[in-house]
């Protein structure tokens, strides 16, 4: 069973960065409004993530540990409807097969909160524990059981900006919630509950937000929003394109084409453009479970969405801008 876990933990969790998103997916589904991140050595030593969101029962800890045990959906028929970021019950279950994992959680209903421990795949019964309210999940010493894995992982400063990655697509599409970052003792980000275009600017700085086109279209069952940098943004790259489906960060090649060939049919412009898009569509319109990453999808129909982006953005960038 450990081994089956190691091996499937790989595909979810392949450095320090993918297991913090899912953590992070866990907090926000569990409708946490401030979570705090710190990490020790790029995550690798250490990561602990705590958040204020609805806690886990005390019957429900070990369960929460175990594969293909999801709280969030309970037929297969809920997978066409996906709302939440997490589904697939393994993401705990796969952390806890390459780390040690320490998991603290109260309730609102509970006298106090209780902790459950995984050593090298091995479970402990509940313990009291002291926590006044959600969840903190530690992870420590990644891949320390497996040094074929370990040995995958780059240097500190890389998983470290890996991190980062997770924590600024997630705090790009909630500014409803609060976010800090701290890496080896030091507060490094540190996001304040706001609207999104101060979001946007605490995120990426304030030169991206001076010079953009913002994009609001809406058809039947879709709409699209955010802005696109115009050329005065000089630093745009792969890196700086944040593309977001129902709330969920997504890499699509059909999307970033999409974009693309807007920015060039109207400022006949080859290249990268910048941009922070949010895609809201019928949740039976994508298919979330095509990677266990969940950071592909499949959309019912490509095409259309591909013109439905490519007249949005070709709209507001021959629009005259302020
Ligand atoms: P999934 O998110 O796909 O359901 P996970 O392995 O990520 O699977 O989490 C398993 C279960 O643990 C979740 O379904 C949820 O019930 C519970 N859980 C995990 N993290 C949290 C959290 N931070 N707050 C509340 N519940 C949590
Ligand atoms: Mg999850």
């Amino acid at each position: 069973e450990l081994l089956i876990n190691q091996i499937a933990a790989g595909e979810v969790v392949e450095r320090p960065a993918s297991a913090l998103k899912e953590i992070l997916e866990n907090s926000i589904d569990a409708s946490a409004t401030r979570i705090d991140i710190q990490l020790l050595q790029g995550g690798i030593k250490q990561m602990r993530i705590t958040d204020n969101g609805t806690g886990i029962a005390k019957d429900e800890l070990i369960p929460a540990l175990t594969r293909h045990s999801t709280s969030k959906i309970s037929s297969l028929d809920d997978l066409h409807k996906i709302t939440s970021l997490g589904f697939r019950g393994e993401a705990l279950a796969s952390i806890s097969a390459i780390s040690n994992l320490v998991l603290t959680s109260q309730t609102d209903t509970q006298n106090h909160a209780w902790q459950v421990q995984v050593n090298c795949g091995s479970i402990t019964q509940p313990r009291p524990a002291a926590l006044s309210r959600g969840t903190v999940v530690e992870a420590h010493d990644f891949f320390a059981n497996i040094p074929a894995r370990r040995k995958f992982l780059k240097t500190e400063t890389t998983e470290y900006t890996h991190c980062e990655d997770v924590l600024k697509r997630m705090a790009l599409v909630r500014p409803d919630v609060e976010f800090t970052l701290e890496h080896n003792g030091k507060l490094r980000h540190q996001y304040p509950i706001t609207d999104i275009s101060q979001r946007i600017k605490a995120v990426l700085g304030e030169d991206f937000m001076q010079s953009v086109a913002s994009i609001n279209e809406q058809a039947a069952d879709i709409r699209l929003q955010g802005v696109v940098a115009l050329p005065a943004y000089s630093r745009a790259s792969r890196d700086t394109q944040y593309f977001f489906v129902n709330h969920r960060f997504i890499r699509d090649r059909l999307i970033a084409h999409a974009i693309r060939e807007a920015y060039r049919d109207v400022l006949h412009l080859d290249r990268y453009p910048a941009f922070v898009l949010f895609l809201e569509m019928n949740p039976s319109e994508v298919d979330v479970n095509v990677h266990p990453a969940k950071s592909e999808i499949k959309f019912r129909d490509p095409r259309a969405l591909h013109q439905f982006i490519f007249h949005a953005v070709q709209k507001s960038l021959a629009r005259p801008s302020k």
